[in-house]
């Protein structure tokens, strides 16, 4: 009897975000991809991870991490993985490129990393694998056939099927098709990101065409565009709308500077030193005839966008000779950040162009039809949705019925999922945890009391309370001190902070003359006085923090 796989799901299925599986045969793991989920709105979280947990007790069996592509929801959880354990890496050069950057800038040791090209064929662990190219918009992006004890499962990575690539590097559907004949897909797990979307998605080389146009109606204005930065693709055509439209391209943001310098060394992107000017030739240059490239267009609060939106870049000051293009649409959550965005680059003066208003972004993920000519071509036998949030592994789910698959074949998973796979088909295991581990820049967890905390503290303030009691004299050993933030009014700050001394002092003399010496009735009472006062004049419920000493 051949041994069972066994495949361990600790992120991703449930969220865009922390992808993160591992697959297994007697107990030697492989781990796909170790992303994380941004932490939007938890304050002083900095990355949200798969709970590590199952790892650690195996840290000794994990034979590698393969990488599917150098998106942060798939590397961004390795930084801080490896602080604790240690294993080779498998990726494209590019995607290795990225993660070597990520760890030397967190002080993580890098392990062995081990490059793969389309095609390449290596024995990781116990699977024998295969790697294919697949479209997606970042580039080199790889599926993962494993061959396993069980047959083979086959990974799509995010993946769309786009005709006419910038790179002319499609999705390989005919050595899947092959794979199918013979000896067939025993277990396809793929993308759901966009099942829910009809139709097929637009060639990323659509775009070209658009962003020349922009440029050539907006002749004599400066260009800034926004756009991913670990989009080469998007930033190729960028650059050759310039070329074409007689523009230098300046790249701002550090994190566009790195990739585009990774992307121009490994050959991905092709821009002449020429064409390319650094943030400092800025002044030289004659701002009809530059195009800049930045980060920020999700609004993000610390990007070059938002500080040019605000006034506050050290090198560009928008204004009404500078046309802003979006190259990009806004991922769900950031809308309200890219319309806040939108409104600070118009009041500088800019003109904008965004994804709402013409062709100037496609996604990277497939839509329905692409989904299903995956299916098609794949043929699996067994079928789990990945990669999504629920509604998207649900109408991946009904896409697969619909196109005629059992409803026994497919499997329903969500994160911390753990099935088996053996002659019999797929069977849920005991669950492992699926608890989003929330940490700060250090890497140290933070609890959801500590977030729940500083939420309440930014919504509300807090108002301090110090009160000294003579325990012999049996009165205040001198006047409380008070002091309060993100309450009231700063003007009114310091009013306020007496009106609660004398409050407190009048409730607690007359206790303390009759004997009560105890700290914490004592704290109790200073917190009830206080709450009232601060209730009559905001009915809001700041942070109470009472200290009382009895000396
Ligand atoms: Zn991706
Ligand atoms: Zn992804």
């Amino acid at each position: 009897m051949p041994a069972p796989v066994h495949l361990t799901f600790l992120g991703g299925l449930g969220e865009i975000g922390r992808n993160c599986a591992a697959l297994e045969v007697e107990g030697r793991v492989v781990l796909l991809d170790c992303g994380q989920l941004f932490p939007d709105d938890r304050p002083g979280v900095d990355a949200v991870l798969p709970d590590f947990t199952w790892l650690r007790q195996r840290a000794d069996r994990i034979e590698g991490c393969v990488v599917t592509h150098a998106h942060e929801d798939h590397i961004g959880g390795l930084p801080y993985l490896l602080r604790e354990l240690s294993f080779p890496i498998y990726g494209a050069p590019f995607t290795l490129g990225m993660i070597r950057g990520k760890l030397q800038s967190a002080g993580v040791a890098v392990p062995d990393l081990v490059p793969l090209e389309d095609h390449d064929r290596r024995t990781i662990g116990p699977f024998d694998c295969e790697f294919l190219p697949v479209t997606h918009s970042t580039p080199s992006g790889l599926m993962t056939v494993f061959g396993t004890p069980q047959g083979l499962i086959l990974h799509s990575s995010d993946f769309k099927l786009d005709p006419t690539p910038v790179d002319g590097r499609v999705t390989d559907l005919a050595r899947l098709e092959k794979l199918s004949a013979d000896p067939g897909i025993r277990l396809l797990l793929a993308d759901s990101t966009n099942a829910d979307s009809a139709g097929s998605s637009a060639s990323e080389s659509e775009i070209g065409p658009v962003l020349q146009q922009i440029f050539e109606e907006h002749a004599g204005r400066r260009i800034v565009i926004g756009a991913f930065s670990s989009h080469v693709h998007r930033i190729q055509q960028i650059a050759d709308a310039a070329v074409a439209t007689d523009r230098r391209v300046v790249v701002l943001g550090p994190s566009m500077v790195r990739n585009v310098g990774l992307a121009r060394q490994l050959g991905l992107l092709r821009i002449s030193d020429d064409v390319l000017a650094s943030e400092g030739e800025l002044d030289g240059l004659d701002p009809a005839r530059t195009c800049v490239v930045c980060t920020g267009s999700q609004g993000e609060p610390r990007a070059a966008l938002a500080l040019m939106a605000r006034g506050r870049h050290r090198s560009i000051t928008i204004g009404d000779r500078d046309t802003v293009v979006f190259s990009s649409h806004p991922i769900p959550g950031n809308e309200a950040a890219v319309s806040r965005l939108h409104n600070d680059l118009s009041r500088q003066g800019a003109r904008l162009v965004h994804s709402g208003q013409l062709g100037v972004h496609t996604t990277g993920h497939g839509k329905a039809d692409e989904l299903l000519a995956l299916h098609a071509a794949t043929d699996p036998e067994l079928f789990i949705p990945v990669h999504g949030e629920y509604a998207h592994l649900a109408a991946h789910h009904q896409l697969a019925l619909e196109r005629g698959m059992a409803p026994d074949r497919v499997l329903r998973c969500t994160d911390g999922d753990r099935v088996r796979l053996d002659s019999d088909g797929l069977r849920h295991q005991k669950r492992v945890s699926d608890e989003y581990v929330m940490v700060d820049t250090a890497g140290a967890p933070v609890s959801e009391r500590l977030v729940e905390e500083r939420r309440a503290l930014a919504e509300e303030g807090f108002v301090v309370v110090r009160v000294v009691v003579d325990g012999k004299r049996g009165r205040l050993a001198e006047q409380p001190f008070v002091e309060t933030r993100g309450w009231i009014e700063p003007d009114e700050r310091e009013d306020w902070c007496v009106t609660v001394a004398d409050e407190v002092v009048r409730v607690l003399a007359p206790v303390l003359v009759d004997g009560e010496r105890g700290v914490r009735e004592l704290a109790r009472l200073v917190r009830r006085a206080t709450g009232r006062l601060v209730n009559a004049r905001t009915g809001r419920r700041p942070a109470l923090v009472p200290v009382v000493e009895v000396r």
